[in-house]
């Protein structure tokens, strides 16, 4: 089966989920909420908890954001069924596959009993694997790729191996993180290359476990961090502690953090892959600086992931750092609106020029990265029009060129700006006076790993994963679902 790429329904890159797990808590429910809460950045089309009383799985999900899936009566509903185990998922959907179907963690019941699974990332296989079990008669509900680990988990030569979880995850290719929650315990994976961030923490005053994407929901819950769940391995949760072993051999490949997370999509206040991703931000700033230095009055972010950058290029350049935007809170979310026209307007709506700081000013506009443009380039006519009389846009990594296989939903290669544009091109539509990207050496020498234990595929198009036919997991999820109308 040939899948063509086809893009996101909003302006730029997507991050696709977020994931938080307790074991050993009165208070699991309420825990889960918040730390659901904390990834929020993560996903923002559907959430959902699966529970456990140590003897029975109960699931909830809903389309939209934490708070507006768990209301408060449906939170006291849930906690009155006294779970001390929870997992929970916050998902992006892309156009076309957002359903309740997709929404997670997913609960079956198969032949060894109940289990529900959350996942993070993108499994490379996928389209191969569903072929394969069609072929043989199985049944899919939804059009994920994450349904496939549910077939293989119940597969009848699976489940009598001597480690059916890791026999599975042996199965799978791509990016992973899982939760995969058994009545009695909680089984923690991270795939071999460690791709996406996943980490451990306990609270103090219960001595509860928790599981979570990144550390600030471990901090909203009040844990304290133990280490991060090391690629290639399994960490099983249950009531006589944590457990560790490795599906793939430990350290079986260099590993392949996807550096994107550092640049865009983490919390800058959570440490991922060893690192606070506020300072390694500031760093790519102050880097950016020393790459591309500007005459101007003013270093001003474009809100608000770039505010980490614009402080550490504000900071080497002895150039001020302003505030020439401000966010609103209300404004909803723009990427869900189905037509373009909307969209614009939506972004409109969220963000406004504070036109007493930026008129007459000469500006250096720090942007952490630029996917399709067409927001970027309203940004910049909005400066103009409030009167800025030089824009110089830094941007705080390379140039996107390639789409990401490993879970982040950038737009196809036709529509990202940097595909087949030269950065004077990209100057020109965006019109600014003077454009420039940290450089791919630059960007590396701001994190503490060697450059070659991360993932820069969007950038460079070399890709640690190969597989022949590689599909996105959003091509797979817009194929499938068009297969169901
Ligand atoms: Fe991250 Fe880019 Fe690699 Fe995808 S291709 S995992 S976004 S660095």
């Amino acid at each position: 089966m040939k899948l063509t790429s086809v893009g996101p329904s909003g302006p730029g890159a997507k991050e696709k989920c977020g994931l938080f797990g307790v074991f050993g808590d009165p208070a699991a429910v309420e825990k889960c909420f918040f730390g659901l809460h904390a990834l929020q950045h993560r996903g923002q089309e559907s959430a959902g908890m699966v529970l456990s009383d140590g003897e029975t799985l109960y699931g909830f999900t809903g389309m939209g954001l934490v708070g507006e899936v768990f209301p408060q009566r449906r939170m006291k509903e849930m906690s009155d069924l006294h779970a001390h185990i929870a997992i929970g998922h916050v998902r992006y959907s892309t156009t076309g596959s957002s359903q309740l179907i997709n929404a997670q963690p997913l609960l079956v019941e198969y032949s060894l009993g109940q289990v529900a699974v959350a996942h993070n990332g993108n499994l490379i296989n996928a389209t191969l694997l569903r072929d394969e079990y069609e072929a043989h008669g199985h049944i899919f509900q939804g059009s994920s790729d994450s349904e496939i680990i549910i077939h293989l988990l119940a597969k009848p030569t699976h489940i009598t191996k001597p480690d059916p979880v890791a026999h599975v995850l042996n199965h799978l290719q791509g990016a992973f993180c899982l939760l995969l929650l058994y009545p009695d315990r909680i089984e923690a994976v991270r795939d071999s290359y460690g791709i996406r961030p996943l980490c451990l923490g306990r609270l103090p005053a219960s001595g509860a476990y928790i599981v979570a994407s990144e550390t600030c929901a471990l901090d909203i819950v009040e844990a304290e961090f133990i280490r991060e769940v090391e690629p290639g391995e399994i960490v099983t949760i249950d009531k006589t502690g944590l457990h560790s072993r490795f599906f793939d051999g430990p350290a079986a490949v260099t590993p392949a953090h996807c550096i994107f997370e550092q640049v865009y999509f983490a919390d800058p206040s959570s440490t991922v892959f060893g690192e606070n991703v506020h300072i390694v931000r500031s760093r790519m700033g102050q880097q950016l600086a020393r790459e591309a230095p500007a005459q101007a009055d003013l270093v001003i972010p474009v809100p608000n992931c770039a505010r980490c950058a614009a402080g550490g290029y504000a900071q080497e350049s002895g150039i001020p750092y302003a505030r020439g935007f401000t966010v609103s809170h209300y404004a909803g979310r723009t990427f869900i609106e189905p037509q373009q026209p909307m969209r614009d307007l939506a972004v409109k709506m969220k963000l406004n020029v504070i036109k007493e700081v930026v008129r007459g000013s000469r500006l250096v506009v720090i942007e952490d990265s630029i996917v399709r443009g067409t927001t970027t380039k309203g940004k910049m006519g909005a400066l103009r029009r409030a009167g800025a009389t030089e824009i110089h846009l830094r941007v705080a990594c390379p140039p996107i060129r390639h789409p990401c296989y490993y879970g982040i939903d950038f737009p196809s290669c036709e529509e990202l700006i940097a595909n087949n544009r030269t950065v004077d091109e990209i100057r020109d539509y965006l019109e600014v006076d003077s454009l420039v990207y940290l450089s791919l050496e630059g960007m590396l020498s701001c994190v503490k790993d060697p450059p070659q234990h991360y993932c820069n595929a969007c950038w460079s198009g070399k890709y640690p994963i190969h597989v022949d036919e590689a599909v996105s997991k959003f091509a797979f999820e817009r194929y499938q679902r068009k297969l169901f109308e």
